[in-house]
């Protein structure tokens, strides 16, 4: 019995001596075949160098890396079969090594491709001219790569930080900006409500007409009709939602009638017809779009001026006659600043003009 248990303890060894003998060449041959695959740090030949920029030269190839608009922390310049000169760069990407090459045009310039060492494939829509022969140059250098990769991971963490910091802030600057714009909007309507109680009967309009300058109104009709919108400048109508929603109301030759469009060809292409009347004739020179409503009045002999309203603006436009010379002058009252706003010469406004507004208008 002893002697059996000794024989199977025996038999057992012997069967695990040869199971362990045979098994280890196996892994030793695995462990070689994927030892070549992966090339041992020492088997790295170092063909890239750290970037300098003052190490460029004035080359074609060295002018469009100086214009490459990413950061570069390693660059390998090198000849195709061709003797075409390029460059690899390594930025902070894990994947993409970018590739400075010329292109396949008939005048070949630099252009940029990206080669994706995880997916092993270019950028999509890159036509890479000897794309082959770079594909195999940088597969027999792909440890090179990779290490100096894994190198750059630090600063890759870093740029990515910087990036979302960024983005964040971006993100903090719209919403300023849209907190802001809310807050003008509110302004204008507060403005515009206030304005509607004073368009009452006595705010009427200007009417225009067209001169005969027959090139002119040409060349007007002719802007109109490239335009992204549908202008007809005979008809004085616009597809824009602005013209659609409230300009439409107004008769034809009201200036009221005018949206931004209408208003910009009318005014560049100078097809307005000079009135008689000079302080139309002002309004017609300096006319705008958006107008709510204007209100003339004479005090006076030879006091004329006249009050413009715009959809748009918070102020008060007043068109009032120079204080020493020929011809008017346009200043503002400012709701906000409860003030005619010195910077459109409102210092220089009528005495009894600005005593009369101030008092019909509550202002
Ligand atoms: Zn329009």
């Amino acid at each position: 019995m002893a002697f059996s248990i000794i024989l199977i303890l025996v038999v057992l060894v012997f069967l695990y001596i040869k199971k362990r003998d045979n098994g280890s060449p196996k892994k030793e041959n695995f462990n070689k075949r994927n030892k070549i695959k992966e090339e041992p740090i020492t088997k790295i030949k170092n063909i890239f160098e750290k970037y300098n920029p003052v190490n460029l030269g004035e080359s074609d190839l060295e002018k469009a890396i100086k214009n490459y608009n990413h950061s570069i922390y390693y660059i390998y310049k090198g000849k195709l079969e061709s003797s075409t000169e390029y460059a690899l760069l390594i930025g902070t990407s894990d994947e993409w090594v970018n590739l400075i090459t010329l292109t396949r045009a008939q005048k070949p310039t630099y252009e940029t491709y990206g080669f994706s060492v995880i997916q092993n494939r270019w950028s999509y829509g890159s036509k890479v001219l000897g794309a082959k022969e770079f594909r195999q140059f940088i597969k027999k250098n792909i440890s090179e790569i990779k290490m100096l990769m894994t190198e750059l991971t630090p600063i890759r963490i870093e740029k990515e930080k910087e990036k979302r910091l960024k983005i964040a802030e971006e993100e903090k600057e719209q919403k300023t900006y849209e907190e802001e714009r809310k807050k003008e909007e509110a302004e204008l309507k507060k403005a515009q409500k206030y304005f509607s109680k004073k368009i009452n009967k006595n705010f009427k309009t200007v009417y225009f007409e067209y001169n005969q300058n027959k090139t002119k109104l040409e060349s007007a009709i002719k802007e109109a009709n490239n335009h992204y919108y549908d202008i007809d400048i005979i008809n004085q109508t616009c597809s824009c939602p602005e013209y659609i929603s409230e300009n439409y109301k107004y008769d034809m030759n009201d200036v009221r009638r005018l949206c931004t469009h209408l208003n910009r060809i009318i005014t560049q292409h100078k097809i307005l017809k000079k009135s008689k009347d000079k302080l139309d004739q002002f309004i017609l020179e300096n006319l705008k779009y958006g107008i709510l409503g204007v209100y003339k009045r004479k005090i006076g002999n030879n006091l004329d001026f006249a009050i413009i309203l715009y959809n748009w603006s918070k102020n008060i436009s007043v068109v009032t006659p120079k204080t020493n010379k020929d011809g008017f002058i346009m200043v503002e009252w400012k709701i906000e600043d409860n003030n005619w706003n010195p910077n459109r010469g409102g210092k220089k406004i009528n005495e009894q003009i600005r005593v009369f507004i101030e008092k019909q208008f509550d202002i």
